[in-house]
């Protein structure tokens, strides 16, 4: 299966990409495979795109899933990267995140599985919606 095809899904059947966690951890950076394969979150503001403001494409690290958009990004004020819908519906998931005492949904990568973070119910319309997100789940593609 070449990336080409792989980027290339269009549909809501969004084709699955495994890997051993062997593999992840010699594509990935240390902090990156403890964010998206560990469900870690990255320290506020000290992250690579929270305050990136350059027109571009949010791609998962890990598969290259087309996530966000920098039209759908907006300032949250809370150190992270936030954006107010995903590019493409069908490509993030989301479940239910107990962890931590809290009742929270956790963004996914549809195609990967990958922990990229949390949605939350208080960001702008027109979503009202706030995916406040890890910049080590994401690769930054400037347009
Ligand atoms: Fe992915």
């Amino acid at each position: 299966m070449s990336e080409k095809s792989e980027s290339r899904t269009e549909s809501a059947a969004v084709r699955k990409v495994a890997k051993t966690d062997a593999e992840w951890k010699r594509q990935l950076t240390p902090e990156q495979y403890h964010v998206t394969r560990e469900k870690g979150t990255e320290r506020a503001f000290a992250g690579a795109y929270w305050d990136n403001h350059q027109p571009g494409v949010y791609r998962c690290v890990c598969c290259s899933a087309e996530l966000f958009r920098s039209e759908h990004k907006f300032d949250s004020g809370t150190g992270w990267p936030s954006f107010w819908q995903p590019a493409r519906a069908e490509n993030v998931a989301t479940g239910e995140d107990y962890s931590f005492l809290m009742r929270r949904t956790e963004a996914l990568c549809s195609r990967c599985d990958a922990h990229l973070g949390h949605v939350f119910d208080d960001g702008p319309q027109p979503t009202g919606l706030r995916y406040c997100i890890n910049s080590a789940s994401l690769r930054f593609e400037k347009k």
